[in-house]
């Protein structure tokens, strides 16, 4: 796996093992990588990089974090109540967020026709103009270079990393159908807006909707179940 370049933290012990006849990255001459400061201390310095860019592009990392959500959010979840939630931050504070970007013309903001009490976020295409461009984009160009299985190894570490917190936290999950108690694979297979459908609105879902991330869901026993 694909490592950062500086192998010894400050502080850190003299490297002492190794292990013969194998060739040495970075977390062989590491005694802390496998420690959860190791862990938590990576993730957050990959944080702090990515948003140094969306510093520089005069949105903020909120701002950045809101966008971004809703390039990959599912219809029930572009609304701001769903940005407050999915950012941990106050209903005043997502909603300034969203008029920021609703000012800067990087989303839209309607009412929803079903139900004319929601609003409904869409983001514009300069909204997706400016994520392509944006911190993320280092992070996902970086991480292109790792080899295939070990991007696996590693999106199956995070998420497993992130199910943990959420629970300790108590936070909802925002996952993918396919790891959602309500997700009915291939139950609307002849209705248009299918193949699949949600157990929960009893909607129709077609692919593309089962790749982006939902407020509603709900953590099926068995990651994978579906
Ligand atoms: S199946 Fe679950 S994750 Fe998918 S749309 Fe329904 S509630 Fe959301």
């Amino acid at each position: 796996m694909a490592t950062e370049a500086r192998t010894v933290p400050r502080g850190a012990a003299t490297p002492s093992r190794r292990t013969p006849g194998r060739r040495d990255g970075p977390e062989d001459v590491d005694e802390n990588a496998g420690s959860g400061e190791r862990v938590a201390d990576m993730i957050e310095r990959l944080g702090r990089l990515a948003r140094f860019r969306g510093h520089a592009d005069r949105l903020n990392a909120a701002q950045w974090d809101a966008l971004r959500f809703l390039a990959r959010a599912n219809r029930y979840s572009r609304s701001p109540g769903a940005i407050g939630t999915f950012l941990a931050t106050t209903k005043g504070t997502a909603s300034q967020t969203v008029n920021a970007l609703c000012r800067k013309k990087l989303i839209d903001r309607t009412i929803d026709p079903r139900d004319r009490r929601r609003v409904r976020l869409e983001i514009l295409p300069r909204g997706r103009e400016v994520l392509a461009g944006g911190p993320a984009h280092d992070l996902a160009a970086a991480a292109s270079e790792m080899a295939p299985s070990d991007r696996s190894v590693l999106v199956a570490a995070l998420n497993g990393l992130l199910g943990t917190l959420q629970r300790r936290n108590d936070r909802q999950s925002f996952g993918l159908c396919a790891t959602c108690r309500f997700f009915r694979r291939g139950d609307a297979l002849d209705s248009p807006g299918g193949p699949h459908r949600c157990g929960l609105t009893l909607e129709p879902l077609n692919d593309a909707e089962t790749g982006q991330i939902c407020a509603e869901h709900s953590a099926a026993e068995k990651i994978g179940h579906g």
